[in-house]
């Protein structure tokens, strides 16, 4: 048969998981906590599954979910959101970035992403008959060259892909790049997806910009979010997306008939928790913070050069003190010979730098568990 995705395969954090798995190997490559979230959260699950919560929810999503999320946003963005028609709940973060490609991408429309960049943008530009256009982030620092994407701008240009804080390299936007994406989409029909999945671990005091609290950027803006960074809840896949009405009926077209609804007892839990523990994503940036912290200082004495962090809970590393393989070639030493997974940073572009030799370790793990991997690895 004509395939439709002839080059995409199993995705990397699928394979880095089975390597560690048959290896034994403590897990630092595909990110997620390995703690869980608040118990009142989890009690509040099985509270709603108890109370006869376990039919389909409203396909927009719980109606006192959406007015959670609406709540946060005008508290946190100072942005109005109305809870019945900008916001939608779904099955995760992953079926929000793919409802709203699929909701605006038209075949031949080009879709501008910033190298290196999570993996499911561009099968799902792919898949809807749109063409990725590959724009690379500053390789020293990964911040974004903005006359790179001006440049990659065309008439068939339909949306740009950002993403702050950044998976996989922890850079995070200032105020100036907002205005920025502003200046370049001004006068122009270009629409924004958003991921902003790690809103709420952004460090060193520094605050996260959303493009909700960019009045012109938010009118053209798709922006999506998942409780599973937020609550430590990934397996759960409860995620969401905030956009202007008319951008959020046609997402919802998609999400209608590509999901319907998602898992009733998980909204009921979560509308329950914000409203009660709003301090918890409060506090997720200290939290998180000391993560970092504590992991860093277990790598100090390996030859391993650690790159700044500012945001989500990944560690990208320099290796090439230790070994001149190519990431993968050493991802998959390292598992095999020190009991550590991680990533590859070349599995997030479309054409990675040629000597890059750098790897992403998640940090998003209990001490002992990082302390045993910094052991593994304290002879490198
Ligand atoms: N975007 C980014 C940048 C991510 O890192 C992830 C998950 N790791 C997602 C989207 C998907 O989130 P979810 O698990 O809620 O689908
Ligand atoms: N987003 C997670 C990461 O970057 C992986 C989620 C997945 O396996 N799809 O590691």
């Amino acid at each position: 048969i004509e395939t439709k995705l002839p080059k995409v395969g199993t995705t990397i954090f699928t394979v880095m998981s089975q390597l560690a798995a048959s290896h034994d190997a403590v897990n630092l490559g595909q990110g997620f906590p390995d703690f869980d979230g608040p118990q009142a959260l989890r009690d509040a699950l099985t509270a709603a599954m108890n109370s006869g919560k376990n039919q389909y929810a409203p396909a927009t999503g719980w109606p006192a979910l959406r007015q959670q999320i609406a709540r946060k946003c005008e508290s946190l963005y100072r942005c109005r959101v109305d809870a019945d028609t900008d916001v939608t709940v779904t099955s995760g973060a992953t079926e929000a970035l793919f409802a709203a490609i699929a909701a605006v991408v038209r075949r031949g429309d080009e879709v501008i992403m910033l190298d290196p960049c999570y993996d499911c943008y561009e099968p799902a530009v792919e898949l809807n008959g749109g063409i990725a256009v590959h724009v690379g982030l500053n390789p020293d620092d990964f911040s974004v060259d903005w006359q790179r994407v001006r440049d990659a701008i065309s008439p068939r240009t339909r949306l740009i892909i950002v993403n702050s804080p950044h998976n996989p390299s922890g850079a995070v936007f200032d105020p100036g790049d907002l205005d920025a994406l502003a200046a370049i989409t001004r006068d122009t029909d270009i629409l924004v997806l958003s991921d902003e999945v790690y809103e709420h671990i952004v460090f060193d005091g520094r605050e996260h910009q959303s493009v909700l609290r960019h009045e012109e950027l938010a009118a053209r803006s798709f922006v999506v979010s998942s409780f599973g960074k937020t609550y430590h809840c990934t397996g759960w896949k409860i995620g969401y997306c905030i956009a202007p009405r008319a951008l959020s009926a046609e997402l919802r077209k998609v999400h209608q008939y590509l999901t319907f609804c998602t898992f009733t007892p998980a909204q009921v839990a979560l509308a329950e928790i914000l409203e009660k523990q709003p301090e918890h994503y409060l506090q997720l940036p200290a939290f998180y913070q000391a993560r970092r912290e504590y992991f860093r200082e277990l790598l100090a004495s390996t030859r391993f050069r650690l790159l700044p962090v500012s945001g989500a809970y990944f560690q990208l590393v320099d290796y090439s003190e230790i070994s001149d393989k190519d990431d993968f070639g050493f991802c998959e030493w390292l598992v095999a010979n020190a009991g550590v997974a991680a990533i590859p940073v070349s599995a997030f572009y479309e054409s990675p730098p040629p000597d890059m030799r750098l790897i992403r370790f998640c940090f998003a793990k209990s001490d002992e568990i990082l302390r045993t991997a910094a052991q593994r690895m304290s002879a490198l």
